[in-house]
């Protein structure tokens, strides 16, 4: 048996959480086009007749600016020291830049071996992989570089047996079922978040969180006049779920909830259809929209976000 911890490291938006996903055949960490998507690190277990991989999803490599990028830097330090490989994923279609150097100059100080995934090959050229693949092989000692494709699937297969070639004999660390250590709530929260940073437009997602006030079943209205009383009860459950979303400003505030609602409304049904998927139930999706000034600042709101357990 082999287990361990494997840590995704990369710049925002390059597919970190993609693959994780990808790898584990379901969602455990959301995907978004805007950067920043991912605060914290979220583990993800997949177990294989070989063992046991245990995926850390980083909150993304940049330098601390504020309170919050503080706090997701210590994250990230901690999970490279502690892990058993790193996984450095970059994005293909992107030209190297000061954020790559950044993440070369953090992995150097960093003696755990690394693999460099290149993602995103299904829409770039195969000449422009090597040339990348050169470059990178002058900047750090990887252990091996592998394109994939994390929305496709691609070399996924051969990335496993690599990940399991480097990681230590063990006894499996998580029992056979586990597949993520994040809570229910924080998925949910998570989820919420999701459909805000697909609607809203650029900066202001980053400047919201989401706190899952409250999870309670309930019955709806009375009962009904046909079939059994325990039929209908059964019929008639359902999740009540309150959430509080977090925005800086009032005007935030109002964007958020948008035009006669219409935006606030959109984002509750597509949350709250995910929602039902996951929780197999009928779900009752309550949002409200709470301005706290300087919340990305303030330690007792970073405490209730990240606490979320
Ligand atoms: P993260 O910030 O590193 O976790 O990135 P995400 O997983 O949230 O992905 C960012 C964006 O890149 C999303 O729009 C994904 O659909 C897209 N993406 C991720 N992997 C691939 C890939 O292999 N190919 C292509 N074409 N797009 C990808
Ligand atoms: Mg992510």
């Amino acid at each position: 048996m082999k287990a361990g911890y494997v840590s995704l490291i990369g710049r925002p938006n390059v597919g970190k959480s993609t693959l994780l996903n990808k790898m584990l055949g379901q969602k455990v960490a959301i995907i978004s086009d805007k950067p920043q998507t991912t605060r914290r690190s979220i583990l993800g277990i997949k177990t294989t007749l070989k063992g046991q991989i245990i995926f850390v999803d980083n909150p993304g490599v940049h330098k601390p600016l504020h309170n919050l990028n503080r706090r997701m830097m210590n994250f990230v330090y901690s999970s490279l020291e502690t892990c058993d490989l790193i996984n450095l994923i970059i994005d293909a279609t992107l030209k190297f830049g000061h954020g790559d150097q950044f993440v070369i100059e953090t992995l150097k100080e960093i003696s755990t071996p690394k693999f460099l995934l290149i993602n995103k090959v299904d829409i770039i050229k195969k000449e422009k992989i090597l040339l990348i693949i050169e470059k990178y092989r002058e900047l750090l000692d990887f252990k091996e570089i592998i394109p994939i494709s994390a929305l496709q699937g691609t070399n996924l297969d051969i990335l496993e047996d690599k990940i399991y070639e480097n990681l230590p004999e063990a006894q499996k660390i998580f029992p056979d079922d586990e597949i993520s250590d994040q809570s229910q709530r924080f998925l949910l929260s998570e989820i919420i978040r999701e459909k805000m940073l697909a609607h809203v437009e650029q900066e202001l997602p980053f400047c919201t969180a989401v706190y899952i006030e409250k999870i309670e079943d309930r019955h709806k209205g009375a009962s009904s006049l046909s079939s059994s009383a325990a039929e209908s009860a059964e019929k008639m459950l359902m999740k009540y779920i309150q959430a509080s979303i977090f925005v800086e400003k009032d005007t935030h505030r109002r964007i958020i909830i948008g035009r006669h609602a219409q935006m606030i409304k959109t984002i509750g049904i597509e949350a709250r259809k995910e929602i039902e998927r996951i929780l197999g139930s009928k779900v009752f999706l309550d949002l409200q929209v709470k301005v706290k000034e300087k919340w990305r600042d303030s330690p007792k709101v970073l405490d209730l976000i990240e606490g979320q357990d």
